[in-house]
């Protein structure tokens, strides 16, 4: 196919929409100005349109700084983006050492490549630190240690793309005279021109569905999660203890629930105020996530009220890990110094029946757990059969 393309129509149609796509990062920010790395974003926008535009300007009237301007422009658009994808990701910011020497990399190039008077041999360099960037990118928002959500997936794919597609050109530009020039029609500047005009549309796109798909994130935790301790609320756990349900009956595995309850809690609040109390809640928490496994469903069901739903566990397998969870709280010496009371909790223990509904499961484990308070607080009981 042979594209009939005039190079500076598309060159002004690349700049205009880079404008565009700067000016909607712009918006995102200011509509989000919480979010972390958004700024960086914005202003990379604006780097990628000075790019453009410098390059625009040396069409007119060549001008060899316009070009070696638009050489750093670029690279510092890239590094700005690459530094607003950490902070969004949460990973500490490029250091200022980065900033300068990859600023530095890219200004030595294009000293020494200038004098040269070679296009080929300028775009070389630019290349290889664009695919570098990218390159840097595409790993930074592909491993990241959590699972890693859709738009971010994609937008690291875009970046490996880029990637690949400047270490091509990195082959290329050698094999032909007027590869480099960004004017020439006969090259493949209108490629990468077309390449450029999807990445910024694309990329652009990408971070506001990235910045959407936090804020969608950020509300179901709002959603689901206790405020105070971050374990699951009562209104996730119906919906995840259904889903359960469903599952152990479908594979007829064992399921059981323990139902937990801080002893004497009243007392820590009487003696030392809500804000004790309010961190020993915590504290029960960051026990209880030492303890269950990844699927296992802990919730703060109100008050110092816990309940933990068990999939795959029998009541006997159960038992242990509430024995065990027990004992580690129970263990939380520098607590119990600072509140110079026992800390302590009272666990009951059931294991689903055939067909047992959820609410009567929780009957039982709870009944259990009334027993153990009954019996001195400080341990757990197994419930009677449905
Ligand atoms: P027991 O051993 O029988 O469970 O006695 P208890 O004192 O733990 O139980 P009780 O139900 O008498 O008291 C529970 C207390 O928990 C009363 C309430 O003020 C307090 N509480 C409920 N929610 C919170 C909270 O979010 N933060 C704090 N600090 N206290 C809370
Ligand atoms: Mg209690
Ligand atoms: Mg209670």
């Amino acid at each position: 196919m042979h594209l009939q393309l005039d190079i500076r129509s598309l060159l002004v149609a690349v700049t205009l929409a880079s404008a565009f796509c700067a000016g909607a990062r712009l918006l995102l920010w200011r509509m989000h100005p919480a979010l972390p790395g958004l700024a960086h974003w914005a202003l990379a926008g604006g780097l990628a349109t000075l790019t453009l535009f410098l390059i625009l300007a040396n069409g007119i009237t060549p001008w060899p700084p316009f070009l070696a301007l638009a050489q750093l422009a670029v690279v510092l658009g890239l590094v700005m983006s690459w530094d607003g994808f950490r902070r969004f990701i949460g990973q500490p910011p490029l250091s200022l050492r980065t900033l300068l020497g990859i600023s530095a990399l890219a200004l030595a190039w294009i000293v020494v490549a200038h004098p040269m008077q070679s296009l080929e041999i300028k775009a070389l360099g630019n290349d290889v630190l664009i695919a570098s960037l990218s390159g840097l990118i595409a790993r930074e928002l592909l491993t990241t240690p959590d699972d890693v959500p859709p738009a971010m997936r994609v937008t690291g794919w875009l970046y490996g793309l880029n990637a690949l597609v400047f270490l091509a050109r990195v082959i290329a530009v050698p094999q032909g005279t007027p590869a480099g020039d960004p004017m020439n029609p006969n090259g493949i500047a209108p490629f990468m021109l077309l390449w450029w005009l999807c990445m910024i549309i694309a990329v652009t796109l990408g971070m506001v569905l990235m910045a959407a798909e936090r804020l969608q994130a950020d509300l179901d935790n709002q959603a689901n999660r206790d405020h105070l301790t971050g374990a699951f609320n009562r209104r996730a756990f119906a919906l995840i203890a259904e889903k359960a349900i469903a599952r152990s009956r479908r594979s007829a595995k064992p399921l059981s629930v323990l139902v937990m309850d801080l002893d004497n809690f009243k007392h820590v609040n009487d003696r030392h105020g809500h804000e004790a109390g309010d961190t020993l809640l915590c504290r029960f928490v960051v026990c209880a996530n030492k303890i269950f496994r990844g699927e296992d469903v802990f919730c703060r069901f109100g008050g110092e009220e816990f309940v933990a739903l068990l999939p795959n566990t029998s009541a006997e397998q159960a038992q242990v890990a509430a024995e065990r969870l027990r004992t580690v709280f129970a263990a939380e010496a520098d607590m119990e110094k600072t509140l110079s009371m026992p800390i302590t909790v009272s666990i009951g223990i059931a294991e689903r029946d055939s067909d047992e509904a959820i609410e009567s499961l929780l009957q039982r484990a709870d009944a259990a757990l009334y027993q153990a308070k009954n019996r001195g607080r400080n341990r757990c009981e197994l419930a009677e059969p449905a």
